[in-house]
Formats: C-alpha cells, sequence, structure tokens
C-alpha cells in the first residue's frame, strides 16, 4: 500500500499542483521495466524530427545552489537539505533525477518551483535567474491535485487562467492537451469517472496546456500498475518528441529512471553522486553510486 503524504509546498497552486505519492522502496526493488528510450531518444536526435518539432526546451542551470534546512534546535545533527549542486541541463534534454529518501529530490523541486529560496549560489531558466514560481515552469504529481467539482477539460484548462488568452484559445488549447494524452474524449466528465491511469493523464494535459518550458516530474507514475506506467512512460515519450520540453523526471524506480531518460542525475545526502547518460548506465551502476554516496566529486561515466 502506498504511503500518501502531502508536500510542504502551498497546494492548489494555478501554475503547480503539489501533492505526491511519496513511496519508500529499497532502492533497485522496483519492478522491471525495458527501455524504451532507446529508438525514441535517437529519434530526437536526428535532423528530421528535430525540424519538425516544436522545441519550447529551456536550458536550466544550477551553479553551487545550496538550501539548508533550520538545524534541529536540540543541537547534534547537521541540518539537512540540499547542495552545494552545480547542474546544467540543455533545452529539451530529458533527465531523470533518481536517489533515496531524504537525498533530497523534493528540496530540488522545491528550489525549482521557487517555493523554497537557494541561501547560496543561482539557478537561470533560458539564461534568466530562476527566483520565484514562473509560468515556463510546471510540474505534476499525483491526480490528488485534480479538482473534483470540474470536468476534465476544466482541470485541464485550470492553468491557462491566469495567461492573457481569449475564452476560445484556452478551450482550443486545453483540448489539444487532452488530445495529446488521449483523452479528447473524456472532456465532459467528472474525475472520479476516472481510472488512476487516465487521471495521471489529465495531470499531465493541464501541465502541458501552458506549454512549459520546463516541465517537472515528480513520482507522477508511482501509484500506477507496472503496464499503466510502462504505457505513461511510453506516451510521455511521444509527447516529449513533439513538444520539446525540457523535462526533469524525479524517480524511485531506477529502471524507469534509466527507461525514460537521456540522462540520469543520481542524488544521495543531498549532493550528486552520479551524472551519466543513461545509455552508458545500468541499474547496478546506480545502485553502487547511491550505496557509494558522493565523496564531494560527483561520479561521471
Ligand atoms: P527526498 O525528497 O529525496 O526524500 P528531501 O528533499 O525531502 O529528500 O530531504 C532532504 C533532506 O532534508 C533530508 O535529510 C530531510 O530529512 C531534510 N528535510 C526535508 N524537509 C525538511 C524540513 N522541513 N525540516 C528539516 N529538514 C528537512
Amino acid at each position: 500500500m502506498n504511503e500518501h503524504h502531502s508536500r510542504r509546498i502551498p497546494l492548489n497552486d494555478p501554475l503547480i499542483d503539489v501533492v505526491q505519492v511519496k513511496r519508500e522502496p529499497a532502492v533497485g526493488a522496483a519492478a522491471t521495466l525495458p527501455r524504451v528510450n532507446q529508438a525514441a531518444h535517437h529519434a530526437a536526435s536526428t535532423p528530421a524530427v528535430r525540424a519538425g518539432a516544436i522545441r519550447t526546451g529551456a536550458a536550466l542551470s544550477l551553479s553551487d545552489v545550496e538550501y539548508r534546512y533550520a538545524a534541529d534546535p536540540s543541537g547534534g545533527q547537521q541540518a539537512a537539505g540540499l547542495g552545494p549542486l552545480t547542474l546544467s541541463i540543455q533545452p529539451g534534454e530529458f533527465v531523470c533525477v533518481v536517489g533515496p529518501s531524504g537525498s533530497g529530490k523534493s528540496t530540488l523541486l522545491g528550489l525549482l518551483s521557487g517555493f523554497l529560496k537557494p541561501q547560496q549560489g543561482q539557478m537561470t531558466l533560458a539564461g534568466r535567474p530562476l527566483s520565484g514560481p514562473v509560468p515556463e515552469l510546471t510540474l505534476v504529481q499525483q491526480e490528488h491535485a485534480l479538482f473534483p467539482w470540474l470536468t476534465v477539460l476544466g482541470n485541464v484548462g485550470f492553468g491557462l487562467k491566469t495567461r492573457r488568452l481569449g475564452r476560445s484559445e484556452q478551450r482550443a488549447r486545453a483540448l489539444a492537451a487532452l488530445k495529446q494524452v488521449g483523452l479528447e474524449e473524456y472532456a465532459s466528465r467528472r474525475i472520479h469517472q476516472l481510472s488512476g491511469g487516465q487521471r495521471q493523464r489529465v495531470s499531465l494535459a493541464r501541465a502541458l496546456a501552458v506549454q512549459p518550458s520546463l516541465l517537472l516530474l515528480d513520482e507522477p507514475f508511482s501509484a500506477l500498475d507496472v503496464n499503466t506506467r510502462q504505457q505513461l512512460g511510453q506516451e510521455l515519450l511521444g509527447i516529449w518528441l513533439t513538444q520539446g520540453s525540457t523535462v526533469l523526471f524525479v524517480t524511485h524506480n531506477l529502471d524507469e529512471a534509466l527507461s525514460l531518460g537521456q540522462r540520469v542525475v543520481a542524488l544521495r545526502a543531498g549532493q550528486l553522486a552520479l551524472d551519466a547518460p543513461a545509455c552508458d548506465l545500468t541499474a547496478g551502476d546506480l545502485k553502487a553510486a547511491l550505496e557509494e554516496g558522493a565523496t564531494g566529486a560527483s561520479k561521471k561515466l
């Protein structure tokens, strides 16, 4: 049974919905997934596909970013948090972030989403300082953040209300996003009439509707069964190929990271433990890096 936790980030932000299922599986104990990424990633790198795709992804850069939570007043332990972390992500890159519980994944997402302020270092998105919530960035978590009182289409269009778009444009964009996830027939349904996988498609459509230049995904498929998870992973890759957002996908599941990401970044105890192209890695490499931990420098394969 999954354990459901609310995050420390405010709920119901029009740009970002923030509830996740947080699981505590043993690292590497995830169900085995086939690698679905290689053909797609190869296709993404061919000029023909790139020319046909709408490339909207933005470069993301973190330079010596550090965030420490307040130290435990009872003393003793060093304050936990993240960093200093330096990371550079190319426009349109699909990067998976893995790490055991407590490794700093949520803190990283909190910093990128603008709900936490780094105490040191700089972050930029498309070359501009990233220092608060920005409309170019959306975060996808679990279906629980969907509004039960709205229709599927209403949920998908919710994030567009704050944009300077006419009603018909909002509706067209919401419908287009629903179509991307194969749910156009479900536009007028209510959330409770959908399966878990369909709800997660709606969450994805809501994020896609705002055409983000950076799409953050926080364990988005962790509550789903293996088949649905695989299917949604493949669909996400297809959408990424055409939409071209930069993607940062956080997961506990090493096989999922290897099957989806072009590149995998592993965190341990708030530090970079490994940063390497997925095609050069095995789950064993990831497990070893996470078990060894970081000794200051990241491990590059
Ligand atoms: P993950 O998402 O990978 O499980 P987190 O980013 O939540 O990791 O946590 C990173 C570290 O910061 C952990 O050591 C955790 O205990 C600590 N931490 C997280 N939130 C708080 C908080 N609100 N106060 C103090 N420490 C925290």
